[in-house]
């Protein structure tokens, strides 16, 4: 199944769209080693911790980039999500263009009641947003869809990190 938006895609773009498409998981050479990470991220953001959690969650990105050999990038956990339009930003992933590396940025409090964003969708943000990460650097795919083989790819990531998920 593909998304409404492939229809206005050009010839160029539906073919990245498509391979985009086809790759459905994301195989971590050792898992493992990360779980520890995600018992430390839970509890950091159970504390409100915003120094832990951006600790944490750089050593999860250098984990992840190290693991399936892809660039490095920079990471920081900022407070409360902005709004655009109507919508409240969970996450950005800027490209690399002309810094030394590439940039996540989270953001660990909803916009309207200032809470802590729940650790799961926490969770998947910075794995959703490492999968645009992977798209440019992994599959060398020249632009960064939302295709169902990209959310595959998060759930992929997401299900060996919190295997019990
Ligand atoms: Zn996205």
């Amino acid at each position: 199944m593909v998304f409404p938006y492939y229809k206005k895609l050009s010839p160029a773009q539906k073919r990245i769209y498509l391979k985009s498409d086809g790759i459905h998981e994301v195989p971590l050479p050792d898992a493992k080693a990360l779980h520890p990470l995600i018992t430390r991220l839970i509890s950091a953001l159970e504390h409100e911790d915003r120094d832990r959690t951006e600790e944490i969650c750089r050593g999860l990105a250098m984990g992840l980039t190290s693991q399936l050999c892809v660039p490095l990038l920079r990471l920081k956990v900022l407070a409360v999500r902005p709004i655009t339009g109507s919508e409240e930003l969970h996450g950005l992933y800027e490209l690399a263009e002309g810094r030394t590396s590439a940039v996540i940025i989270l953001w660990m409090r909803t916009a309207r009641h200032r809470r802590v964003v729940a650790f799961r969708s926490f969770l998947r943000t910075l794995l959703h947003e490492m999968c645009h990460h992977l798209d440019y650097h992994l599959y060398n795919l020249p632009d960064s869809y939302h295709t169902e083989g990209f959310y595959k790819r998060e759930s992929s990531l997401f299900h060996q990190l919190l295997p019990e998920a």
